[in-house]
């Protein structure tokens, strides 16, 4: 983490997360809403304990202090969704590649696995399907049908819940109205118990993600990567890990 020298220049509606490290206590809620909401394939331990991990959103756990005063930080960890994506410039097939509203989209059709973009992506949340996706009954009864499945030899990752984004625009659009800050929700937010992760507009300055981006707390990883993350960390008051 870097210093809280956040220069914002963005322009329109940039979608965009604040984490508040301090409230989050590691339950993994978010990480489980995500798996549901987007089809996320279950993979299993062996392939897990091969590298070949499926999950949009992860923690990363800090620990401090010697047993038994021994502190933890949990820092959930996903798609940044970059407004100078390192993962974009690699796609030889524009699979990846950035939206007006701020997000870093991945085209699944569009696809042809060659893998660059994980490996140019600094935070290491793009992930690879090595085969079909499958879920153990009943699962496969509960896939939302806003969200395709993927296949074998594509790329997927964290996409902000778009369809959640687009559901509420076109309804907002359908009233007369704009989305208004706090109705739009990911998945993750939604089930956070402990309102550690905000979502909405960065470039309204009203907004509750915009207030907190621009707190003394506020942090983007691998700042100086110039990667111009949209999603902002608040680090913890007492800093004694890894921030
Ligand atoms: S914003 Fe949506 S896709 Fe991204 S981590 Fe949260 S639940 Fe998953
Ligand atoms: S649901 Fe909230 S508190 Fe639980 S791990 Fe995720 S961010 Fe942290």
């Amino acid at each position: 983490m870097t210093d809280p020298k956040i220069e914002y220049n963005w322009e329109g509606t940039q979608w965009g997360m604040v984490v508040d490290v301090d409230r989050c206590i590691g339950c993994e809620a978010c990480m489980i809403a995500c798996r549901a909401e987007n089809n996320i394939p279950v993979v299993g331990a062996e392939q897990n304990a091969m590298g070949r991990i499926m999950d949009w959103i992860h923690l990363e756990r800090y620990y401090s202090g010697e047993y038994p005063n021994v502190t933890a930080q949990f820092v959930p960890m996903l798609c940044q969704q970059c407004g100078n994506a390192p993962c974009e410039s690699v796609c030889p097939v524009f699979a990846s590649v950035h939206t007006t509203d701020g997000l870093n989209a991945q085209v699944y059709n569009r696809c042809v696995g060659t893998r660059f973009c994980a490996n140019n992506c600094p935070y290491h949340v793009r992930k690879f399907n090595y085969f079909p996706p499958t879920w153990q009954a009943p699962l496969e009864q509960q896939l939302n049908p806003d969200v395709t499945t993927r296949k074998s030899g594509v790329m997927e990752k964290c996409t902000f819940c778009v369809q959640r984004i687009r559901k509420a625009e076109l309804g907002a659009r359908m009233d007369g109205v704009n989305v208004s800050d706090g109705q739009l929700r990911p998945a993750c937010v939604q089930s956070c118990p402990t309102q550690a992760l905000i979502f909405g507009d960065l470039n309204d300055t009203k907004s509750a993600v915009s207030t907190y981006g621009r707190s003394h707390r506020a942090v983007r990883v691998l700042e100086d990567e110039n990667t111009d993350p949209h999603v902002i960390y608040l680090r913890p008051e007492k800093l004694d890990h890894a921030f």
